[in-house]
């Protein structure tokens, strides 16, 4: 079994999360990296966007795994978000170049140990999963196994943190240079290239004013 429970249910509620903050992110471009996305701002507020055992439901759901959104119990929503945390921990490791934790490595082979979802073709060009009796813990064994696959292999070295301060959030490094620095660049890069353009007319204004006072004063 895994290991018992990292928090309870109600200590990671943030009354100061906006409702549009609290939104399901699909933006790592791995499913083990999403699922870690289902904590916002870790660095600052780290609000948890898992609050209630039907947000997990919902989750699972638009991750593409189970549909309709299964019925969750809270130990299942516990066990997520301890494997979350440890997807999390391998993920902050392996941009550390650090070794693994231990117990972060036992979490993530438990669950990969455990029947996954099995995949299911409905025609050409379509697969999804074939719905199961026990679809919550089958999943969480897909995403352990997605763990797995991207940390035991090199696409682990392509985890990134996004540059935005305020997004912060991991994904998977797809460019052939291995340079990107954002999750979403019509997001996070344009927002960020909006500030670097307005911190630079900003300082422009300063200097030109500066200048006309010398000019003036002189
Ligand atoms: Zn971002």
């Amino acid at each position: 079994m895994a290991r018992a429970l990292v928090q309870p249910v109600t200590d990671c509620l943030d009354p100061e999360a906006e409702p549009d903050e609290l939104e399901p992110r699909f933006a790592a471009g791995r499913l083990s990296l999403d699922l870690a996305l289902t904590v916002g701002e870790r660095w600052r507020r780290s609000f948890e966007r898992l609050r209630t055992p039907s947000d997990l439901g919902r989750w699972l759901e638009l991750a593409g795994l189970v549909s309709p959104a299964p019925t969750v119990g809270p130990a299942e929503l516990s066990a997520a978000r301890e494997l979350r945390e440890a997807i999390f921990g391998l993920a902050r490791r392996a941009m550390d170049g650090r070794p693994a934790m231990a117990s972060d490595l036992a979490v993530v082979n438990e669950w990969a140990s455990r029947p996954d979802l099995p995949p299911w073709l409905t025609g050409i060009g379509r697969t999804v999963h074939r719905p199961s009796p026990d679809a919550v813990p089958a999943a969480l064994a897909t995403i352990a196994r997605d763990a797995v696959d991207l940390f035991g292999g090199p696409l682990a070295a392509r985890v990134r943190e996004c540059a935005a301060p305020d997004c912060s959030g991991l994904f998977l490094d797809g460019s052939r240079a291995g340079a990107r620095r954002w999750c979403s660049m019509t997001a996070c890069g344009n927002r960020a290239k909006v500030a670097a353009y307005r911190r630079r007319r900003a300082g422009a204004a300063r200097h030109e004013r500066n200048d006309r006072e010398r000019v003036t004063t002189g």
